[in-house]
């Protein structure tokens, strides 16, 4: 059995709500797991099973072997951050890290020596004597943080704790909680809708829907090998194209377009299809222009520009494929012209199917050599 192991778990609300399905998985320790998923899907109801702070309607729960449903928050060694950081205000920032510590009856020479160690990862040491009114919403973040890490519990989870930050503070504080993961090594999840975050953070990333996993996977596998149309399109920025089209003689017809399936998947797999709707699907940034390139084993398409963003490091071209938008992403020395017809390729290993009726991916094997 693993450091943490969710079993069966389900979540009913007592006004009848099921919130979480069959939730199944497995977390080693030292792990950085992020629950992922719009609002309402069921993380935070997940973590706070986890955390003890709502109880388990349906299923186990063990820590390190041990079933710990009826175990309370405390007795379960987690430590918790939340969206709001909950700081006491007519408290310094020391008195804020030293509290749990005081409550607990911990000596005072202990006290100081951890917050001194806290606040040394967490870059706090010159605003020990301040208030929290007096902190950026960042260093208030730290601060909760903090409070979680000066308990040296096994588990850490955190509820969307950059929420209440700017988009800059969100970056920094991004890589720092990844940092003080690494320095304390604690078994930490974290829930956020936040695609970026779960991306740039996780160890691995469970992606949720209206109660159920959908996908559970690193990072790199939830980019590349996503099951669902769903996990495709909720992990990648801007989000997957996708264009419906039947099967025809083994062939996809986008607008005059042709996607020759047979080019890239074997007969078996495409015959199964013959005359049912499927999805196309290709992320933005897959895609190659023509004009640059004379790009073989890709199929081609002829669109019209109809908006372009420039953002530095790239540009979002919005086209219309007489009558189908989508959304590519080229290199901004290359942005197209408003109204320019543009032919772009998408290279045969970056086309992903999937099945319209059930919105699960196909998966064949790259024929093309
Ligand atoms: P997320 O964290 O993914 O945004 P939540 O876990 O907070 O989602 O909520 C999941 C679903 O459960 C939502 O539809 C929410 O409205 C519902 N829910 C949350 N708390 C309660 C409650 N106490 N009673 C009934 N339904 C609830």
């Amino acid at each position: 059995m693993s450091f943490l192991t969710l079993r069966g778990i389900n979540k009913i609300y007592p006004n009848g709500f099921h919130a979480v399905h069959d939730f199944n998985l497995e977390i080693e320790k030292g792990e950085f797991i992020v629950f992922v998923g719009s609002s309402g899907c069921g993380k935070s109801t997940t973590l706070r099973m986890i955390a003890g702070l709502e109880n388990i309607s349906k299923g186990d729960f063990f820590i390190n072997g041990e079933r710990v449903n009826e175990k309370g928050p405390r007795e379960r060694g987690v430590a918790m951050v939340f969206q709001s950081y909950a700081l006491y205000p007519h408290m310094t920032v020391y008195d804020n890290l030293a509290f749990g510590l005081t409550l607990q009856g911990v000596d005072d020479d202990v006290i100081e020596e951890r917050v001194n160690t806290t606040a040394k990862i967490l870059g706090l040491t010159d605003y020990l004597d301040r208030f929290p009114r007096a902190l950026s919403g960042g260093q208030r973040q730290r601060v909760a943080v903090g409070r979680a890490i000066i308990r040296k519990v096994d588990i850490f989870l955190m509820d969307e704790p950059l929420s209440n930050l700017d988009a800059k503070q969100r970056v920094t504080m991004r890589s720092e909680i990844t940092q003080i993961h690494r320095q304390t090594g604690a078994t930490t999840i974290y829930v956020t809708h936040d695609q970026t975050e779960a991306m740039t953070m996780a160890d691995r990333i469970v992606v949720m829907k209206d109660g159920y996993i959908q996908q559970v996977g690193t990072p790199y596998d939830l980019y590349f090998n996503p099951v669902n149309m769903f996990v495709a399109g909720f992990i990648g920025e801007p989000p997957m194209n996708f264009i419906d089209a039947k099967v025809r003689d083994g062939k996809l017809n986008i607008n005059g377009n042709i996607i020759d399936l047979y080019a890239i998947a074997d007969k078996d797999i495409v015959n199964k299809y013959e005359g049912e709707e499927l999805v196309l699907g290709f992320r933005p940034e897959a895609i190659k222009l023509c004009k640059n390139e004379d790009v073989r084993k890709a199929f081609k398409i002829n669109c019209a520009v109809e908006l372009t963003e420039l953002l530095g490091d790239n540009t979002n071209v919005y086209v219309d494929i007489q009558g189908i938008k989508t959304i590519l992403k080229v290199d901004p020395h290359d942005s197209p012209a408003i109204n320019e017809e543009l032919q772009f390729a998408i290279p045969f290993e970056s086309v992903y199917l999937f099945d319209k009726a059930t919105e699960k991916r196909i998966k064949f094997q790259l024929t093309a050599e």
